[in-house]
């Protein structure tokens, strides 16, 4: 057994918990904390991220931004902390809209939009332009000639 420090989740504080257990208490707020280990076994979930996340790359690769952005919140519903699954969701509601596109061209971002703006919190980027008219243009849907 070892003590961790972990941050509570709820009120912040700085806790000292016992590894060997599954979980312990807040000293500041009582709060149930799970304790992580370093190397936890792969869960399920785990697992169906790692099957879904190379569906929704082939189908966004293949400009089937419908199928992807799919599997996109599929994975986002059971873990959302992965920038490239929002990625794929912003660049599925940019393309369907052109306004949206423009607004990406001229002034690097869009909005309001909420998987976007996930995206550039989790990745510390802005998306690129290019990338996702480029995207866009692979889905054969008509673009406004620029
Ligand atoms: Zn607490």
């Amino acid at each position: 057994m070892a003590i961790v420090a972990i941050k509570c989740p709820s009120c912040h504080g700085d806790v000292q918990l016992d590894d060997s257990r599954e979980f312990g208490f807040c000293v500041y707020c009582g709060t149930k904390i799970m304790i992580r280990r370093d190397t936890p076994p792969a869960s399920s979930l785990d697992g169906q991220v790692a099957n879904l996340k190379p569906l929704m790359e082939s189908y966004l690769g293949e400009g089937d931004l419908g199928r992807a952005q799919e599997y996109a919140r599929s994975i986002i519903a059971i873990n959302g902390a992965d920038a490239d699954v929002w990625y794929a969701d912003a660049v599925a509601e940019i393309c369907r809209s052109p306004g949206m596109l423009e607004q990406l061209k001229t002034s690097g971002t869009v909005p309001g939009l909420e998987a976007l703006k996930n995206y550039e919190i989790l990745s510390g980027r802005r998306a690129d332009p290019a990338d996702v008219e480029r995207r866009c243009a692979r889905r054969g849907t008509p673009n406004s000639p620029t």
